[in-house]
């Protein structure tokens, strides 16, 4: 492990096979002084401070780890949270923003934009545009906009402009062809902010980077707490940030990890969005990963519950984890997802978003084959922008 964060990605952005950098010439250029520019800035001293001084005055980090007494009781594992749903705006995805609005000031940008799946990277960024006093353009798929009302909201008011993207399934991965072409228009001015640990390089590493503080917090409280280190770690995986911050801090552990992707409705392509499981190696969004295609290696259409999970490509760090066998990577389908969705927060008071619940109920499964043990889930997001839709379309459990 000496050396990890150092030398992966390697100079290339590449993590082994994965990853790299597959995108126009005239953008690889901006890329290029993106890169040059995150290795420059986020090493100064001014940068570290302005930084640590944002995420504890402003975002109200650290954010607590919390031992589930009554779930751990009735699940016969030890069950504690990272409590992400209480950084500000609710859901982890404020760390890179910060980051990347941060880097966008030095490099002297006006503007910031981005796509956004759930509605949350989208707050995160208009949020982190405010504060710096940048213009933000979020570009987010008509399906999800009908989905995440309230997030929509919160973007307008936050004084971000939001793009409908009316083609393809219009979610995530065509919000993010839209943001791209929009992008292109005027990359001098502007920074693509991108909203997980993928894309073209720097943007995993970046990411991976910003989000790193999530696992450097949680495995110092959780030895803090407990005196030992978890038995296992485990987080959902959509494009794969929340998960690589927790899990970055314990790759040089014991401790088992696992990463959840959402199994929707079924196995059946087209319902859900295991990239891991039934991905193959292929270029999405200029960069290598796995990948769900269709016979023609176009992007598969993809399904969850989750708005922030439906991604047919995964972070590049995890087809590498997966590939080194340090990560194991699993999946919860909707209904799991529902059920541990209502009994978090019914048995803890927490109402967790729906990608956060994919991990809380892999942490269930995962206590019935090994009782005793303790497990620590990255609890990435709050549920409040769920709430309408999943009350309107599952009901309360006791109605049915
Ligand atoms: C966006 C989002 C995710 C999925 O994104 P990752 O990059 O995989 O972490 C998970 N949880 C919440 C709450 C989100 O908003």
């Amino acid at each position: 492990m000496t050396n990890y964060f150092k030398n992966t990605p390697d100079k290339d952005g590449l993590f082994g096979e994965f990853g790299g950098s597959f995108i126009p010439p005239e953008l690889q250029a901006e890329m290029d002084k993106i890169t040059e520019a995150y290795y420059t800035i986020s090493k100064s001293h001014e940068f570290i401070s302005e930084l640590r001084s944002i995420r504890t005055h402003f975002q109200g980090r650290p954010t607590p780890v919390y031992y589930c007494r009554r779930l751990s009781e009735q699940i016969g594992a030890r069950l504690y949270l990272k409590r992400e749903d209480l950084n500000h705006t609710g859901a982890h995805k404020l760390n890179h923003c910060m980051g990347e609005a941060l880097l966008a000031k030095y490099m002297g940008k006006k503007r910031l934009i981005a796509e956004t799946g759930a509605g949350q990277h989208g707050v995160a960024l208009a949020t982190a545009a405010a504060y710096f006093g940048l213009e933000c353009e979020i570009h987010m798929g008509e399906v999800d906009i009908a989905k995440e009302h309230p997030n929509v909201v919160r973007m307008k008011i936050l004084g971000a402009e939001v793009v409908p993207v009316t083609h393809g399934l219009k979610t995530l991965k065509e919000a993010v062809d839209s943001a791209f072409l929009s992008y292109l228009k005027d990359p001098i001015n502007t920074i693509y902010c991108i909203g997980s640990v993928v894309g073209p390089h720097p943007f995993p590493m970046m990411v991976r980077d910003f989000q790193r503080v999530v696992g450097i917090e949680a495995r110092a409280q959780y030895l803090d707490m407990t005196g030992e280190l978890p038995d296992n770690v485990v987080a959902c995986v959509g494009g794969g940030s929340n998960a690589m911050g927790i899990f970055s801090a314990f790759l040089a552990d014991e401790c088992e990890i696992y990463g959840v992707e959402p199994s929707g409705r079924s196995y059946k392509m087209g319902d859900h969005a295991c990239s891991m499981k039934f991905g193959k190696t292929g270029v999405i969004h200029g960069f290598k990963c796995k990948m769900l295609q269709d016979e023609a290696g176009e992007p598969a259409p993809v399904y969850s519950v989750a708005s922030g999970l439906d991604y047919p490509g995964v972070g590049p760090e995890h087809c590498l984890l997966a590939e080194q066998g340090r990560v194991n990577y699993v999946d919860a389908n909707d209904d799991e997802a529902i059920d541990a969705f209502y009994r978090l927060s019914r048995m803890e008071g927490i109402i967790p978003a729906l990608e956060s619940s994919h991990a809380v109920a892999y942490a269930f499964k995962l206590a019935q084959e090994k009782p005793r043990e303790s497990i620590l889930v990255n609890l990435s997001g709050r549920g409040d922008k769920d709430i309408d839709f999943i009350v309107d379309t599952y009901g309360l459990p006791e109605d049915k």
